[in-house]
């Protein structure tokens, strides 16, 4: 007979010593209520997100669980940067496994300290509940902005430019580095590079003022460029020609892309991959040169990399040919 693994920590236990010392704000009264309070802001729109992440699919098993809340609140902080949204605060669902220990638990605590304090956020309230299958987390994420301001996927137009944020195909690269799969294919230092990438996306929040200004359109890159410039497609009715050669390319990266013998395949690869947590967006040609501008002053690089037109879909161009992709993005099982 098996013998029973020993009880974890329970429900109350973990509330009371983990997690309300993250829930410093009045709204979250403590943790020691139903619910949270909110205040209404007059003139404000309050934006709301929800990510969820489960252990074996989302992150690796053996991931270490400072690094995974890290991640889960940057995926989330994500999709408030690619709508212009300021970062205010979080609830967070809990699934733990039976037999999880303090140790795991603190570990994870510690990460959405560090992170909630890098990127000013709160704990806003939750639930904790055990679960006989893998650790699952979600955070549903609130952020503000000026009533009306939140940038739409709906709002690319005909003749607009479409640009990209940071680098593209780091996060598939790094999944693929982090299961071991680039040894000898890139130097050990891109190869660490591109996992770290993979573990610990870099939330483009910086961008949020230039896209309210001077966006049109504008989706988080989860699913892969093309998947999600796709979404921007469908919602505004638009078609993007995407330019492959020119899709920012990190230095790890484009090692791993000299190996390739096609190019093309490669980029589409690279253009279909998951996890980059960059922001793809349109503009009005005139608008170009100042957000590019904004984006170096912010310290983050934006690349123009297509256009949109009238039609519907998206068009992956390699040397102005439009490749035949057999998956438009990468889709989580
Ligand atoms: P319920 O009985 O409705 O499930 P709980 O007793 O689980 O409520 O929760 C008590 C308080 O603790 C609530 O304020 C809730 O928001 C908070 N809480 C529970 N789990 C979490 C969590 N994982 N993160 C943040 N707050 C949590
Ligand atoms: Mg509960």
């Amino acid at each position: 007979m098996t013998p029973e693994p020993p009880p974890g920590p329970d429900e109350f236990q973990i509330i009371a010593r983990l997690l309300r010392p993250l829930a410093g704000s009045p709204e979250a009264l403590g943790l020691v209520d139903d619910a949270a309070a909110i205040p209404a802001r007059p003139g404000f729109d309050l934006i709301i997100s929800k990510d969820a992440m489960v252990a074996g699919v989302h992150f690796l098993e053996a991931d270490p669980l400072d690094l995974v809340a890290r991640k889960l609140l940057r995926t989330n902080l994500s999709d408030l940067a690619a709508k212009g949204a300021e970062p205010y605060g979080y609830f967070l669902a809990i699934a733990w496994p039976a037999g999880t220990g303090w140790a795991d638990c603190e570990r994870l605590a510690a990460g959405l300290a560090q992170d909630q304090a890098q990127f000013g956020l709160t704990l806003l309230g939750g639930d904790t509940v055990s679960t006989p299958g893998p650790l699952t987390l979600s955070v549903t994420i609130l952020g503000w902005t000026a009533a009306g301001a939140m940038v739409r996927r709906s709002a690319a137009r005909p003749a607009d430019r479409v640009l990209v944020s940071g680098t593209i195909g780091d996060g598939w690269l790094g999944l693929k580095s982090a299961r071991g799969e680039l040894t000898g294919v890139v130097e050990p230092g891109a190869a660490e590079w591109l996992a770290g990438r993979y573990r610990l996306p870099d939330p483009r929040l910086e961008l949020r003022e230039a896209l309210r200004a001077l966006a049109g359109g504008a989706a988080d890159v989860s699913d892969g460029l093309i998947a999600d410039a796709g979404h921007i497609a469908a919602a505004s009715g638009v078609r993007l020609r995407l330019e492959l050669e020119r899709l920012p390319v990190s230095e790890p990266a484009s090692q791993w892309l000299a190996r390739q013998p096609d190019r093309a395949q490669a980029l589409a690869a690279l253009a279909t991959g998951g996890d980059d947590y960059e922001v793809v967006l349109t503009c009005a040609l005139a608008h170009v040169e100042a957000l590019i501008a904004e984006g170096e002053t912010a310290g983050v690089a934006l690349t123009e990399i297509g256009e949109a037109v009238d039609g519907e879909g998206v068009a992956a161009l390699y040397r102005g040919r439009e490749l035949e992709l057999d998956r438009t993005g990468w889709r989580h099982g």
